[in-house]
């Protein structure tokens, strides 16, 4: 018999969760026999009634698990806390809430990844439609972006929607980063994937939980997570200035040799200070943004804190047991 986990995050979805369930439920039992499956909701310290909504669905369900965080630690904790758990299962899919990601492509991933000869079945978004423009506008900018400065290419349409072996997924576990980029460690740990087109699908109900400014800070942990390049960007800036000051002093000196009354002018030597003053911050600010990120690592705090669960897993709160 196979085993398959989904692990779904959930950042208050109370308006979705019910409507999800009833139809991956539908598809799970479509499935052959051959299949034991387990939807492991991750609750993202929502607010609303979303982890009542899914303990119900466990006291109905045994197929149901759930994973409770003590606060919202964001989607990529929600997805690591989900296949740290799930990795026992000889499958593991990964799915939004909100029924964007279609259930009923999970059979079609199940057979790639067992017949098929694959070791992840992902979806990649056919089309855009429905998004906003301006998002649109900066995922695309971002995802031109990190594949020209980056080794590790990501592409723009890859979802994190997917049905992965448990192999890959015990790979993807051994990164140790804290601050977790999951579109670009998919990518990094390789294997053999199939892209399976998936037109974009409205959100069942709710709203997204992606502010313009929260994906502004995925990007940006994309881009140092995943590459050193901006840090080069620093020499590229020294190179210009000194090459700058030589034209300049050449100049100068030409100038003077020409007119022995001449003077540099002042506003010339202020423009010139401030240019060299921004290069020196926007220098230090990008090493700044590493640093910041070493010590987030060398912190080494946890990812996520379990505040309630019905699986077996480490957690800190008063509730739990299988
Ligand atoms: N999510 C989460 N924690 C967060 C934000 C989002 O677990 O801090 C979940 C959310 O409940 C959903 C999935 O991540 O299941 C994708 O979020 P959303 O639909 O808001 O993003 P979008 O589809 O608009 O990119
Ligand atoms: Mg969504």
């Amino acid at each position: 018999m196979n085993t398959l986990a989904l692990v779904v995050p959930c950042f208050n979805e109370q308006d979705v969760i019910a409507m999800f369930y009833d139809e991956v439920s539908k598809v799970t039992s479509s499935l052959s026999a051959e299949y034991s499956t387990e939807i492991v909701f991750v609750d993202d310290g929502s607010s609303d009634n979303t982890l009542k909504l899914i303990k119900d669905l466990a006291l109905r369900d045994p197929m149901v698990k759930y994973i409770s965080f003590s606060r919202n630690f964001g989607k990529e904790a929600a997805m690591l806390a989900g296949m740290n758990y799930a990795v026992k299962a000889d499958f593991i899919g990964i799915m939004d809430a909100d029924l964007q990601h279609s259930p009923d492509l999970i059979p079609q991933m199940l057979d790639y990844v067992t017949a098929g000869g694959y070791d992840v079945a992902a979806a990649r978004r056919s089309d855009r439609d429905g998004e906003n423009k301006f998002k649109s506008f900066l995922s695309q900018s971002f995802y031109k972006v990190i594949n020209k400065i980056s080794d590790t290419k990501i592409s723009e349409s890859a979802q994190d929607f997917r049905i992965m072996k448990s192999s890959v997924v015990k790979a993807i576990l051994t990164m140790p980063e804290k601050i977790r980029f999951s579109k670009g460690i998919f990518s990094w740990v390789g294997f053999n994937v199939k892209w399976i087109d998936h037109a974009n699908r409205e959100r069942a109900a709710g709203q997204t939980k992606w502010s313009v400014s929260k994906l502004m800070k995925y990007a940006v942990d994309g881009i140092l997570g995943f590459t050193s390049f901006p840090l080069r960007i620093s020499f590229f800036v020294s190179a210009l200035f000194t090459f700058c000051s030589l034209v300049g002093l050449i100049y100068a000196l030409i100038r003077n040799i020409i007119n022995s009354d001449y003077i540099c002018s002042m506003p010339l030597t202020l423009a010139a200070i401030f240019f060299v003053g921004a290069g020196i911050c926007v220098s230090l600010g990008i090493l700044g943004e590493y640093i910041s990120r070493v010590y987030t690592e060398v912190k080494d705090r946890p990812e996520y804190v379990i505040a309630q669960t019905n699986t077996r897993n480490k957690f800190y709160g008063t509730e739990g047991a299988e």
